[in-house]
């Protein structure tokens, strides 16, 4: 089947999240590992209380009928539970991601792409930050548009964003405030945001 004629629901949501919170769990050491290079150590312990409220919310009560509202439910969770800046930029993309889906039973890749771009310029907009700052951007920016291809491609374009922040100074967040010591470590926000499109690739088989 190609990419095109997948039809997404809200199941095939719950899972991308269940997922993306297993997958968090796992890694929440090198996340705080990475966070405590550049930043104050909390990145994992972070996502990990924000995806765990995100499961109960969506995966273990009555499940939302909708792709758009699973995201809209999952964003409102992240800002009222994970305290870093993290937090309200994930809720900001899941949030804004969600509403642009509408209330459609089932979403195209195409229509999730459009939904993920709004969302993704929202967190520009939220972070006055841009690709190239050091900051999950600079993950998300080409994941998006590599799904064109496929959820895989999307996977791995993420991955090597994340990869692509090592040599960059930080702009933006915490990080900046290390100014040129900020450079030769690893994004801890571009790292969480492939774990996300890893989860996504591996619920789209
Ligand atoms: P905090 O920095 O408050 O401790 P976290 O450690 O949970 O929050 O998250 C840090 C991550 O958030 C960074 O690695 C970066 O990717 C992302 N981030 C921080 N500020 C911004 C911003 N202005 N725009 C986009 N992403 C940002
Ligand atoms: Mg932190």
């Amino acid at each position: 089947m190609s990419v095109s004629e997948t039809a997404l629901d809200s199941g095939f949501f719950v899972r991308w999240m269940t997922a993306a919170a297993a997958v968090i769990d796992r890694e929440a050491e090198q996340l705080t590992e990475l966070d405590s290079a550049i930043g104050d150590a909390d990145h994992g312990s972070n996502m990990q209380r924000g995806f765990a409220a995100v499961v109960k919310t969506v995966a273990e009560g009555a499940p939302p009928a909708t792709p758009g509202a699973v995201l809209i439910a999952a964003g409102r969770q992240l800002i009222s539970t994970v305290g870093g800046a993290s937090g309200p930029l994930y809720g900001t993309l899941l949030r804004r991601t969600g509403k642009e889906l509408g209330d459609a039973a089932q979403v195209s890749p195409e229509e999730l792409q459009a939904g993920l771009s709004a969302g993704v310029a929202a967190v520009g907009q939220l972070g006055g930050s841009a690709p190239g700052d050091k900051t999950m951007l600079d993950a998300l920016t080409p994941a998006v548009a590599a799904l064109s291809t496929s959820f895989r491609a999307a996977a791995e374009a993420a991955q090597e964003g994340a990869v692509s922040t090592v040599p960059m100074q930080a702009k933006k967040g915490r990080a900046s405030y290390l100014g040129e010591r900020s450079i030769g470590h690893q994004d801890p926000g571009a790292t969480s945001s492939a774990l996300l499109f890893a989860a996504l690739a591996e619920v789209a088989g």
